[in-house]
């Protein structure tokens, strides 16, 4: 089993980047360093991180606020922190602004994951006690029909430019284990979804409209089908790799929760309706189906059999559970959702 000292996780302020700086420092099993390299836009607040902060700044935990598109800067934290471990989170995310401004995915996606990879093989040179992890997306794979599932042998098929940035930034990490040997690994995770995710994703945009009494508007006819995974499991995954995963591995993780859209936010407004009083039918009134994402795939499923066995993962929490706590805690947490829209407002203005 690897043992793991100074890790180095990009994005760490994000939805995914937060809850597995989260999930490592209540690790029994990790007595090492956090350096999170962050460029904060929109998707990224420190508001995330405070407490850990409060814990651990200067001493276990370092945030640097940067732009992983700058060599330089990767090639400084890499030295300085004689950074071990790379868990490679940062970024862009949204499909949709995907869609309507492709360019900053190119940028971030691509050339930020080639620089670090750069920074990795310059700084590391042949060291084979240091790991880069990937974390990608199974949206690499495009859509499927019938009843197939994805696997780490499903041939990439991406249809919209996140898909297509996040693919080509998979074929540089396995390039760069093939060509230069560089100790890597990679995971491409079906949809997350928990506490801090920003309010433009589905779970939380839908959690938002109906407190609000705004429309809950559905893709086409609401028949599209996401594998979901609780953010925490997704996190645990990771470790697992970080830990046992092989070089040049790839592993595709899931939930083994498969939703239609339509069915989700179906028991969304009833999960919403039992926290806050709000009517059910009301909720479910503000259904709206507008005109279909353009390349939106059909349907995502996940075989995990290969981490599952060969790591020992397993996801712990099922879909109906995860969505009560993914409520609950955008409930709870009214100060955080008015803080990070306010900060993306600024950020515009
Ligand atoms: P997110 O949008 O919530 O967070 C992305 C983070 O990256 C933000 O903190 C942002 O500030 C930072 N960032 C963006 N551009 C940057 C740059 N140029 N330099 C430095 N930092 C930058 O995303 P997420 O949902 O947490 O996803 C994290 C990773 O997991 C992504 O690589 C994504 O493709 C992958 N993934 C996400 C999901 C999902 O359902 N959310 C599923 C599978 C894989």
């Amino acid at each position: 089993m690897r043992s793991l000292k100074n890790l180095l996780v990009t994005g760490g302020s994000g939805f995914i980047g937060t809850n597995f700086i989260r999930h490592v420092f209540s690790n029994d099993g990790f007595a090492g360093k956090i350096i999170n390299i962050d460029k904060l836009t929109y998707a990224g607040n420190t508001l995330n991180l405070v407490d850990i902060n409060e814990k651990y700044g200067g001493k276990r935990y370092f945030f640097e606020r940067a732009d992983i598109t700058d060599l330089n800067i990767s090639l400084e934290v890499f030295k300085r922190y004689a950074i071990d471990t790379v868990v490679h989170f940062a970024a862009e995310t949204h499909v949709d602004r995907s869609i309507s401004s492709p360019t900053q995915f190119i940028f971030t996606n691509i050339v930020g994951t080639f620089n670090l990879l750069e920074a990795a093989r310059i700084v590391w040179k042949d060291r084979k006690d240091v790991l880069f992890h990937h974390v990608s997306t199974d949206e690499v794979f495009g859509s499927l029909g019938g009843k197939r599932r994805f696997t780490e042998c499903t041939p990439y098929d991406p249809r919209n430019p996140y898909s297509a940035s996040k693919a080509s930034s998979d074929h540089l990490v396995r390039a760069y284990f093939y060509t230069y040997h560089l100790p890597v690994t990679l995971s491409n995770c079906s949809n997350n979804y928990g506490p801090y995710q920003f309010p433009e994703k589905l779970i939380p945009v839908m959690i938002e409209s109906m407190l609000a009494g705004k429309p809950l508007p559905i893709y086409g006819d609401g028949k599209n089908i996401r594998d979901w995974l609780y953010v925490e499991d997704h996190a645990n995954a990771i470790w697992h790799i970080l830990k046992r995963g092989d070089f040049g591995e790839k592993y595709v993780v899931g939930g083994e929760n498969q939703w239609e859209n339509i069915k989700l936010v179906n028991r969304l407004c009833e999960l919403v309706s039992e926290e806050t009083g709000l009517l059910e039918p009301s909720l479910k009134g503000l259904i709206s189906f507008v005109k279909d994402r353009p390349g939106h795939d059909l349907r995502y499923s996940i075989d995990c059999k290969k981490i599952k066995k060969g790591l020992g993962w397993k996801r712990t929490v099922i879909l109906d559970d995860g969505l009560r706590r993914t409520v609950k805690w955008y409930l709870e947490n009214r100060k955080w959702i008015e803080t990070v829209i306010n900060d993306q407002d600024c950020q515009r203005n």
